[in-house]
């Protein structure tokens, strides 16, 4: 352990949770704990969900002898949970306190549902607290910039779980007004912020060029979202604050994983989350510190439970031991998702969303942007429309498109005449929740995939 680095306060909270004496747990014990559960899991799914009793079929009825032997099953996709979550629900619908509805992008994807009992979210609101002790203690104001308002909703979870470490919530909702929010962060004297990356950048550039910027938070945690290092590196320039990073999705219960002061790759959930990363054409793991995709399995999970679900997510386990001393395994920043890819044709290498987050988010004043690419046979046209304060008009178009030439894939397709690249620039002063996107258009205009 470093001098000075605190151990993430997951470490004694997931050590209580398996039984451990003296909130300290070895790797030995925690598997142990969850060996029993994924067995306990396997049995309740069989035992209650028409789907999983149908999936493990040709699965053996003595459970696991190890943790390796989970392999064998079979994955469970986000296309079983559009078809067949209903027949994947465990115990009666009496039991569900909230059901999430999660649209799809595409054209064909039919909505996700997501069913959770009440100790499932308790669960959550444990987590969402003892993360959040990383960041903030009692008294320590917590701006939530999340959607809150409905029960069960990830702001109200997180409400609640400040709560019960005394912190004090203020609940906001996703940022559609740079100004108003600003406003209320400085006005409630916020000292940490808890939102979507690209809204908390956006605020932080709105308040640079704003006169009364005499309040700055200490910290932020960035959520729900791919978070690039450009996006880190602005916020602390600009406010000099310490900058957190989460990993999760609603089908892991909202919370996955969560940076320590070390800021060296997320914590898991381990105690609630059993994580894989396995090759995404064997289905198979890979050997610890490869990369392959982020599959999960939930432990404790009551409403519906998810065994191997694949989250289309990449990235790899941190070998080396976290220098804050934890025992809990680390997952290093999930790079890009499988689908926010954009492709100019067979045997040319994709551009991630992440490749060009880390490109256009040095540029000045920039909030958000969007991509567009239409195939127009010889060569596709990528639109690039980029939204920035009103300080950075008028923005030189080639600054924008100098910012894509640094990707080698961007280059090598202009330059092979098989990419026509423009750029526009849009002054934005307020924001429209959700995500941005990669928009991929087919010629007939209709849209044929989109990521976020
Ligand atoms: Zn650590």
């Amino acid at each position: 352990m470093t001098a000075g680095l605190m151990v993430t306060p997951l470490d004694g909270w997931i050590a209580g949770r398996t039984g451990a004496a003296g909130g300290r747990m070895t790797r030995a014990e925690l598997e142990v704990y969850q060996l029993a559960r994924l067995n306990a899991t396997i049995a309740q799914v069989r035992h209650m969900s028409s789907f999983y009793r149908r999936h493990f079929a040709a699965m053996g009825a003595n459970g696991l002898t190890c943790l390796e032997e989970l392999a064998d099953y079979p994955l469970t996709t986000p296309a079983d949970v559009m078809e067949h979550a209903g027949a994947m629900i465990c115990g009666s619908q009496g039991d569900i306190s909230r059901v999430v509805t999660l649209t799809t992008s595409g054209t064909t994807g039919k909505p996700k549902r997501l069913y959770f009992t009440s100790s499932d979210q308790k669960l959550t609101i444990d987590f969402f607290g003892c993360g959040m002790s990383t960041l903030v203690g009692p008294g320590d104001k917590t701006m939530i910039l999340l959607p809150g308002e409905r029960p069960g909703s990830v702001g109200e979870l997180l409400f609640q779980g400040l709560l019960g470490i005394g912190a004090r919530p203020v609940a906001y909702g996703l940022v559609q007004n740079l100004d108003d929010a600003v406003r209320t962060m400085c006005r409630e004297e916020a000292v940490c912020l808890v939102g979507v990356p690209v809204q908390i950048l956006a605020m932080a550039r709105y308040w640079e060029n704003w006169k009364e910027n005499r309040w700055a938070p200490k910290c932020a945690l960035l959520s729900t979202d791919y978070v690039s290092a450009a996006i880190v590196s602005e916020l602390r320039r600009i406010w000099d604050c310490e900058v957190y990073e989460h990993y999760g999705m609603t089908e892991m219960g909202l919370g996955g994983g969560l940076e320590c002061a070390a800021h060296q790759g997320y914590h898991l959930r381990e105690a609630d989350l059993y994580f894989e990363i396995i090759n995404p054409a064997s289905a198979r793991p890979c050997p610890d510190g490869e990369y392959g995709e982020v599959v999960f399995t939930t432990l404790t999970r009551q409403g519906m439970p998810l065994i191997r679900y694949r989250t289309g997510d990449i990235s790899r386990f941190i070998v080396e031991p976290c220098p804050c001393g934890s025992r809990l395994r680390r997952l290093e920043r999930v790079y890009s998702r499988q689908e926010g890819q954009v492709y100019f044709g067979p045997g040319w290498p994709p551009v991630t969303m992440a490749e060009l987050d880390e490109v256009l988010f040095p540029l000045p004043g920039l909030v958000d942007f969007t991509v567009s690419i239409v195939d127009a046979g010889q060569a596709a046209e990528l639109t690039l429309v980029v939204e920035v304060l009103p300080e950075a008009l008028p923005l030189d178009k080639s600054a924008i498109l100098f910012a894509v030439r640094q990707l080698p894939a961007i280059r090598l397709a202009e330059q092979e005449g098989r990419l026509a690249l423009t750029a526009e620039a849009h002054c934005r002063l307020s924001l429209a929740p959700g995500k941005r996107s990669i928009r991929i258009v087919d010629q007939t205009g209709k849209e044929a995939q989109s990521a976020g």
